[in-house]
């Protein structure tokens, strides 16, 4: 029976099935609970989303499936939001259609790339940034099925993420002062999604809301995720704001953020980072030395990788820690580039890294490319999660190259590695690869199906 609804708005966001059952597993365990501090959970994106509903006056309430399933049932608002990504439009879409009575308004990353479709299961369909167009949808004046947003241009007319909208106080905060990237790199869709540009807000704007959350959370921010896609693509503005934050004595725990390595030649900066708990997500993305030189950072236009090697040194000299990302199934890749990516993963002595499968969305040029040629193996969105080949790679079979990935994964996260670890007192890290390790041994049961859809198929 569905319950008493009010005039509230609902702002759902879901997982796919695979992390769902991992997290159930995970929290019968109590690890959640050790990992996150409070172990409650939210998503950034449906927090801006209450803050901003919450400015104009809307009540709110938000749903957040790592907290734990959700069903019709949980659901009061009369009015359901859902932020889709492409692996969970299947979960939102089967969601939508036990909701007839609501209006389903729907946005996110997904609706970016495949609004028509998404227009099928809800009333509205937002496609971009709603601040600026989602009043109107909510009071009813504006009835298209498919919405295009408007960009915002002043970043700093926007409010501050208001935390006291969450009904826990969390252990970590994710704000954002950019949108936007001004790359355009073949494989990623954040242009699509933000379109043209780069976006920010100001230094005392960053600094303002760095001020609030301190006083909000008793004195010191918590953990930091900057939700930008690439935290330093001004490095002045960057060097300015923690210049700032030290001289203020705003009290930070520590930040994490994504970005290039574009700004590694601003000595100020990097100096400036000894001052702070940082952790750095770079994306290398390839190894593989043809690719590299078609990327655009102008970094990766070199040959050398000891110039990556130098560059993570001279972060690390300062304290950061660094995290690379990498990518596997570029048109030169074979199951070779993983002993690539293992060799420079070693060699760079990076503190950690996350290896995964490119995804083809929609309109983004990957995505282009592949539908054009013809190699999209399938089109079920709930493999569209980083971890399936959902499209036929150029210098090895789909199977293949999922295979080499799935063994590559659980021969670097093994048990014993992640134990070790532990003994040398390097808990957490300890912890989180006998995660990883028990997240890839399921996901190698969880791709059996697919592996041999994929060894019949092509
Ligand atoms: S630099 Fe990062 S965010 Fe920007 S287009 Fe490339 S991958 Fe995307």
């Amino acid at each position: 029976m569905l319950p008493q609804r009010s005039k509230k708005i609902s702002i759902v966001g879901l997982i796919t099935p695979f992390y769902l059952g991992m997290l159930k597993k995970m929290r019968r365990a109590g690890k959640v609970v050790k990992m996150t501090g409070s172990g409650k959970e939210y998503f950034a994106t449906n927090l801006w989303l209450a803050t901003v509903l919450n400015q104009m006056g809307y009540e709110v309430e938000q749903l957040c499936e790592i907290n734990g399933e959700v069903r019709p049932e949980h659901i009061t608002g009369d009015t359901v939001m859902i932020n889709v990504y492409t692996a969970t439009a299947n979960k939102c879409y089967a969601l939508a259609a036990q909701l007839k009575d609501r209006k389903i308004i729907m946005g996110g990353p997904h609706i970016a790339h495949y609004y028509e479709e998404a227009s099928r299961h809800a009333d509205h369909v937002v496609v971009g940034e709603l601040e600026n167009v989602i009043d109107a949808v909510l009071k009813g004046t504006d009835k298209r099925k498919i919405i295009f947003g408007e960009q915002v241009k002043d970043l700093n007319s926007l409010p501050f993420m208001n935390y006291g909208l969450l009904d826990f106080k969390p252990d970590f905060v994710r704000p954002f002062f950019s949108r936007g990237c001004n790359h355009h790199c073949s494989f990623c869709d954040i242009p699509t999604i933000w379109g043209e540009g780069w976006r920010t807000s100001s230094v005392d704007r960053m600094v303002g809301e760095f001020k609030s959350m301190a006083e909000y959370f008793g004195g010191e921010v918590p953990r930091v995720d900057f939700m930008e896609p690439n935290w330093i693509a001004s490095s002045k503005r960057i060097r300015e704001f923690l210049q700032r934050t030290r001289a203020e004595g705003i009290k930070i725990k520590h930040m994490g953020a994504d970005c290039t390595l574009n700004f590694i030649n601003d000595d100020e900066l990097v100096k400036e980072m000894k001052h702070h708990k940082i952790t750095l997500g770079i994306g290398f993305e390839t190894i593989n030395p043809v690719t590299r030189l078609q990327k655009e950072n102008h970094l990766s236009k070199t040959k050398e990788t000891e110039v990556y090697f130098d560059a993570i040194k001279k972060l690390q000299d300062q304290g950061v820690w660094v995290h690379g990302f990498f990518s596997y199934g570029y048109e030169e890749d074979t199951p070779h580039s993983l002993e690539l990516i293992e060799d420079f993963v070693h060699k760079s002595k990076m503190n950690s890294f996350a290896l995964s499968i490119l995804t083809p969305f929609g309109v983004s040029p990957l995505g282009q490319k592949m539908r054009a040629e013809e190699r999209i193996l399938s089109e079920n969105w709930d493999f569209y999660d980083y971890l399936h080949f959902v499209y036929q790679p150029k210098s090895m079979t789909a199977y293949e190259a999922q295979k080499s990935f799935n063994a590559f994964m659980i021969k670097y996260y093994t048990p014993l590695k992640g134990a070790g670890k532990m003994v040398q007192g390097r808990v957490r890290e300890g912890f989180k690869h006998l995660i990883m390790s028990a997240f890839f041994n399921k996901l190698q049961k969880h791709t059996e199906p697919y592996l041999e859809f994929l060894k019949n198929g092509k």
